[in-house]
């Protein structure tokens, strides 16, 4: 059991207010003093961010505001700079040494499927920019055939049609993981079908000058010298972990040689007692927020157990192969886990029709209807 503070509760730092850190936070809202720190104003439900291009009024009910998140805890609009064991350095100057620290700092991703913008308006206003882009766009160039470049496909098509999309890989199929064959082909049926042209094993000599995301006039040429011209971009690939708070203190190491963070079962960083980590930093699974909310249980459960002395430790174990692919609101595959791969009805039913838009609002006590 550990000992209280002079608040009279043990103090957590949480570090990332995405999935995993604001689901952390919470939970231990009602047993910790919480510290929740995160340089944005608020929660972003990137899961449905692809959506909001084709329907801008999405916009405002993928943001939730982190003030209304704790009832007895703080957020902290800073960012970690510097962290050393428990000892956490701010960018303000400011400097935390909590009891237990969470480090959920997530990953980026080129604009629109994640928005660097550290404003809720700046980053509201950039996807409605995006919005009138690609409205104006007729051809589109997606580059990268993961998950959210065909996502991103679909989307366009489904809800533009008229539009020509395509879409380039340097691999020789979509989707590269863990994934069944008959994923990708059922997928590549699905595109075939809504008109994307799939260029896949195709290296570009480079990616366009102009900005993604942005009109202009795009030409790229293959390293077979073939042409592609298009009037608007989007790079669909290139995640990027954020732990360089990490570089120079005395947990530097714990990385390994991709950069994830190294947990044991109980998502503590290697060689820690009091630190955690979790989500698409951790090197406990994939990079997808079903991981990350799932590992916020268990690290959540350990620390309130380590708070009280109540309960048993938890472990986490991996999602497996699971994954939901919608192409626009009504189609799509994926894999649940069940047998076979999805069918294009239940991925609209689990994601595609509204995106889970509403799914983290009561955690910031907001209704859906206060969201809009
Ligand atoms: C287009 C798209 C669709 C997706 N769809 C799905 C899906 O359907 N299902 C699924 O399971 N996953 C999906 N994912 C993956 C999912 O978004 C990520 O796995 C998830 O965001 C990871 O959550 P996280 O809590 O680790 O961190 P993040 O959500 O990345 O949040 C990290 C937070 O940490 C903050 N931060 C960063 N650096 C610092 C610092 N130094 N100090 C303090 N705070 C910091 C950031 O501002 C951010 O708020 C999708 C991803 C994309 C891009």
């Amino acid at each position: 059991m550990t000992e209280t503070t002079s608040t009279g509760r043990p103090s957590v730092v949480v570090l990332g207010g995405g999935y995993g850190g604001v689901s952390v936070a919470k939970t231990l809202d009602e047993v910790a003093d919480v510290t929740l720190v995160d340089p944005t104003e608020g929660f972003v439900h990137n899961v449905a961010a692809l959506r909001t291009l084709v329907q801008p009024d999405l916009v405002d009910r993928i943001y939730l505001p982190y003030d209304r998140l704790l009832v007895h805890g703080r957020f902290v609009r800073d960012r970690a700079v510097r962290v050393d064991g428990r000892r956490v350095e701010l960018e303000s100057g400011g400097v935390l040494e909590p009891d237990y620290l969470v480090l959920a700092t997530g990953s980026s991703y080129p604009f629109p499927a994640k928005n660097d913008e550290p404003g809720l308006d700046a980053a509201k206003a950039r996807h409605r920019a995006a919005h009138e882009e690609l409205a104006r766009a007729g051809r589109v160039l997606i580059v990268g055939a993961g998950p959210a470049g065909l996502e991103l496909a679909g989307e366009i098509k489904a809800f533009a049609p008229d539009k020509h999309v395509v879409v380039t890989d340097v691999a020789d199929d979509v989707l590269a993981g863990p994934f069944v064959q008959e994923l990708r082909d059922e997928l590549r049926r699905q595109l075939a079908e809504l008109g994307v042209e799939l260029r896949l094993g195709v290296k570009l000599r480079e990616l366009p000058g102009a900005p993604p995301a942005t009109r202009g006039a795009i030409r790229v040429t293959t390293t077979e010298g073939d042409e592609i011209a298009a009037d608007i971009w989007y790079r669909t690939f290139g995640v990027e972990l954020h732990t360089e708070y990490l570089d120079g203190g005395s947990l530097a190491g714990v990385r390994d040689e991709r950069g994830y963070v190294r947990v044991d079962p109980r998502m503590r960083v290697e060689g820690e007692t009091r630190v955690f980590a979790l989500g698409d930093i951790a090197n406990a699974d994939r990079d997808v927020a079903a991981a990350a909310g799932r590992q916020a249980e268990v690290v959540a459960g350990n620390i309130r157990a380590l708070i009280t002395g109540e309960g048993e430790p938890l472990e986490y174990a991996r999602l497996g192969p699971l994954i939901a692919v919608p192409l626009g609101p009504e189609g799509g595959s994926g894999f649940f886990g069940d047998g076979g791969i999805a069918t294009p009805e239940m991925v609209a039913e689990l994601k595609g029709r509204d995106m889970m838009v509403d799914r983290h609002a009561a955690l910031f006590d907001v209704s859906p209807d206060e969201a809009q």
